[in-house]
């Protein structure tokens, strides 16, 4: 099973990496993204992680839970200002 994301081709900007996800630039967005290294549904708390990293890098955010850019793994975007998609 070949997956985009696995092979971690750095072609966008990356602003972070760890042991469970990374945080790069969405290529359609133009804003940052958080995508877990897993292929399954990762733990709340791994949420609560991820968002708190967010906002030491990146300052007071929010953050769109809905899923578009990648099939293959849990992501969420970074985004500046509250929308409807909370
Ligand atoms: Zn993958
Ligand atoms: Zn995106």
């Amino acid at each position: 099973m070949v997956c985009e994301l696995c092979e971690l081709k750095k072609i966008t900007t990356w602003y972070f990496e760890c042991e469970d996800y990374v945080i790069i630039e969405c290529d359609l967005c133009r804003v940052p993204m958080v995508v877990f290294r897993s292929h399954e549904e990762v733990p709340e708390e791994m949420y609560e992680k991820a968002k708190a990293k967010c906002r030491e890098l990146f300052g007071e955010v929010y953050f769109r839970m809905w899923r578009s850019s990648i099939p293959n793994h849990p992501h969420f975007h970074v985004v500046r200002y509250k929308t409807v998609y909370k």
